[in-house]
């Protein structure tokens, strides 16, 4: 249970760090850094073992630059040694657990202890507050489920950041009748939540709400997405980078260009497949190490997403954390050609977004059935769109964009709707070779 009340005490403190100067920042990192390394090492059986594999002494790891020497964990060796990654210090009962899906769909399960979760939150409300949320505001998030969290009596009563959650499994319009009640100031959900609601709003005419400042995450955001959901209620939406195991990792500032990285709570680093750092401006898999998980310690943990780490030293906002350029999607949905190249998402819906046509689309996505062999699933705006001459348009566009061989089959079929997957976000990409 979180108790945002204490959270938000436990903001004043976290939002001070905003405005570090660069090195108080790596300062800060490297002390944090050194103590998790320490008690992990002490204090966690997996982290125990996996130094005296290796060969380190936690003494080897004085900046981030050193965890280099450690090997990244990815989410298979998570599974295979939950168990052992608890805290000997901590009583597996009276921790936190979040669940998260490991890269083959089985879910995980991660400790937190209730000071961590705190953490956690007020970092949360840190980048909503910088971009406009305030106090008192009415604040409704779409999210799945199992994310519900009950909110102390106290909270709810004096209305301090108390969050209202709405199922990212109803119907948009069963959404939009608690929305209207509700009267957000803030509104924040997946973005094809969001892009559904308002794509809703705007099919009623609704015109009673207003939020005053919007938050998505957890997908990739899509630009057609922002344009109708920012049109719609007429409001700025700001991104966020979150996974289940860092919750918030990164957050759009005023400014918009990039990602700010919470540096002060997690080292993101951004990596090769042989595990070697990328230089800025170039991709690489996101691979995080947290500073303040002590119950469950993540150090070098492959996220499954990637990114571009920016040499950026300023933004205008101010605030001094370092920038992702941007967040491509999950790794898994990067789809490989016939001849080994890859094509991430952010390809796929730069393409879509060059077509001539894209105004009548509705909806999209991509899926690789076989290697050889892209379906477009496309949900038209307007019926009377011919299919025919659309179909061969987009074909001939998507092969000439993306550059494809004759060997890659590509085909186009419209559909009524494009469902959300099990964890209720709307992939856009989808690799099933
Ligand atoms: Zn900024």
């Amino acid at each position: 249970m979180v108790n945002y009340l204490r959270a938000a005490y436990r903001l004043y403190a976290v939002k001070k760090h905003l405005y570090w100067s660069r090195d108080r920042l790596l300062r800060h990192q490297t002390v944090e850094l050194k103590r998790v390394i320490n008690y992990a090492f002490s204090h966690v059986p997996y982290w125990h073992d996996k130094f005296k594999k290796v060969g380190l002494k936690p003494s080897d790891i004085k900046t981030a630059k050193d965890l280099n020497k450690l090997p990244i964990m990815n989410k298979g060796e998570f599974r295979m040694n939950i168990s052992q990654m608890v805290s000997t210090r901590f009583d597996r009962n009276m921790l936190k657990k979040v669940f998260t899906s490991g890269s083959t769909g089985q879910p995980l399960t991660l400790y937190l202890s209730p000071v961590e979760d705190e953490f956690r939150k007020a970092r949360h409300l840190r980048a909503n507050i910088f971009c406009g949320q305030k106090m008192r505001d009415n604040w409704v998030v779409i999210t799945s489920p199992y994310r519900f969290e009950k909110i102390q009596r106290l909270s709810r009563l004096l209305k301090i950041y108390a969050m209202n959650t709405l199922s990212v499994y109803d119907s948009p319009s069963k959404q939009l009748i608690s929305v209207a009640k509700l009267k957000p100031d803030v509104l924040e959900g997946y973005s094809s939540s969001l892009y559904l609601l308002a794509r809703e709003v705007e099919r009623q005419g609704v015109d009673a709400i207003r939020p005053r400042v919007m938050f998505s995450g957890a997908e990739l955001i899509d630009y057609s997405y922002r344009r109708l959901i920012e049109k719609v209620f007429d409001a700025p939406l700001y991104d966020q980078y979150a996974t289940n195991e860092f919750e918030r990792m990164a957050w759009q500032c005023p400014d918009k260009t990039a990602y700010h990285i919470d540096a002060d709570a997690l080292i993101i680093q951004f990596v090769d497949k042989d595990g070697e750092e990328v230089s800025p401006g170039e991709r690489g898999e996101v691979v995080c190490t947290s500073l303040f998980n002590y119950a469950m310690p993540l150090i070098r943990y492959a996220v499954g997403d990637n990114g571009v780490g920016s040499a950026e030293e300023r933004c205008s906002c101010g605030v001094n954390f370092p920038l992702m350029k941007m967040v491509e999607g999950r790794s898994d949905s990067i789809l490989y050609l016939p001849d080994g190249r890859p094509l991430s998402p952010l390809a796929f819906i730069y393409a879509m977004q060059l077509f001539r046509l894209f105004e009548c689309i509705e909806q999209w996505r991509v899926v690789q059935e076989r290697q050889n062999s892209l379906r477009f699933d496309v949900k038209k705006v307007n019926v009377n769109v011919d299919e025919r001459s659309m179909e061969t348009e987009l074909v001939g566009h998507i092969r000439k964009v993306l550059n494809l061989d004759s060997d890659v089959e590509v085909e186009v079929h419209f559909v009524n709707e494009i469902p959300v997957d099990k964890s209720g976000k709307m992939m856009k990409v989808i690799s099933k070779s």
